[in-house]
C-alpha cells in the first residue's frame, strides 16, 4: 500500500510538473503557429519590432540613435535588474515614443526557477517600470519563450498580455553577422510578424548586439520596401480571437524580398 501511495504521489507530482511545463512548449515554432495571438501575429500591413534583455549599458543608447534616424519606434522588453541599474535609458525610450514591456526581473527560465520567483519578478518589474518611466506596461515576454503556468498567472495578475514572436534573427550568438541575421529573419519577414531582436548582451555573446545594430537599417528598409509599416506592439493590432486570424492568412502574406 505504501508503495502504491508513493507511486500515486509521484504521479500527481509529475502531473503537476507537466502542467507547469506544458505552456513552455510555446517557445517551439510549430506550437506558436497554432497560437498566433500568443506569437504576436498582428496587422498584415505591419511588422512589430521588439528588443529583449535591456537596457544595456553600451548597446541600448546606440539602438535608440539608429531608431531615431530611421523614424521608427519599437517595443523593448526590459529586465528589471537591468532597468534598476540604468533607469535613464528607459526614460529615454519612453520619451522617444518607444514602448517598454516586461521580460522579468532576471533572465530566468520559468521552468527552472523556484516557485514564486517568476511572478514576484514580474510584479517587481512592473512596479519599477511605473516608478521609473511613469507608464504601465502592457506586454510580458518570458525569458527563453518559456511561458510556465506560474508565469502566465503572474502576468495576468499584473494585467499583462503574454506575447512571444513569429521571427527571430538568432542574433545572440557570437557568430551572428548582419547578413546571417537578415537571412534568418527573411523567411518569416512578412506582414503581421513580430520580430525578436536584442539590444543587449547580458544573456548573449559579448557585443553580440553590434551585429543586430548594423542589421537594423536593412531590416526596416526591407519591411518598408515591401509596403509594410514597422513599429511597436501597441500598433500591431494583435487580434483578440484566434479563429478570426487563421494561420493560413498569416504565413507568407506580404513576403518581403
Ligand atoms: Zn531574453
Amino acid at each position: 500500500m505504501a508503495t502504491r501511495a508513493a507511486a500515486r504521489i509521484a504521479a500527481v507530482a509529475a502531473g503537476a510538473a507537466f502542467a507547469n511545463a506544458l505552456p513552455a512548449v510555446t517557445c517551439l515554432r510549430a506550437v506558436r503557429r497554432w497560437t498566433p495571438r500568443l506569437a504576436g501575429r498582428g496587422d498584415p500591413g505591419h511588422v512589430a519590432l521588439t528588443f529583449d534583455d535591456g537596457p544595456d549599458a553600451t548597446g541600448t543608447a546606440l539602438f535608440l540613435d539608429v531608431l531615431d534616424d530611421l523614424g521608427c519606434r519599437a517595443t523593448f522588453f526590459l529586465l528589471g535588474d537591468q532597468l534598476r541599474r540604468r533607469p535613464a535609458l528607459a526614460r529615454r525610450m519612453v520619451a522617444a515614443g518607444h514602448e517598454v514591456a516586461v521580460h522579468g526581473w532576471l533572465h530566468q527560465n520559468g521552468l527552472l526557477a523556484r516557485p514564486g520567483r517568476v511572478p514576484a519578478g514580474i510584479a517587481r518589474t512592473v512596479r519599477l517600470i511605473e516608478d521609473v518611466c511613469g507608464v504601465r506596461p502592457v506586454w510580458y515576454r518570458p525569458p527563453h519563450g518559456a511561458l510556465s503556468a506560474e508565469g502566465l498567472a503572474g502576468a495576468r495578475a499584473c494585467g499583462l498580455r503574454p506575447v512571444l514572436w513569429t521571427a527571430w534573427g538568432k542574433d545572440w550568438t557570437g557568430r551572428a553577422t548582419p547578413a546571417t541575421i537578415l537571412a534568418t529573419l527573411r523567411p518569416d519577414l512578412a506582414g503581421g510578424a513580430t520580430l525578436l531582436l536584442h539590444d543587449s548582451d547580458v544573456t548573449a555573446a559579448p557585443g553580440a548586439w553590434q551585429a543586430t545594430l548594423d542589421a537594423l537599417p536593412a531590416i526596416v528598409r526591407a519591411c518598408r520596401s515591401g509596403g509594410l509599416a514597422v513599429g511597436p506592439l501597441r500598433d500591431h493590432r494583435i487580434h483578440p480571437r484566434l479563429r478570426r486570424l487563421p494561420d493560413t492568412s498569416m504565413l507568407g502574406r506580404n513576403p518581403v524580398g
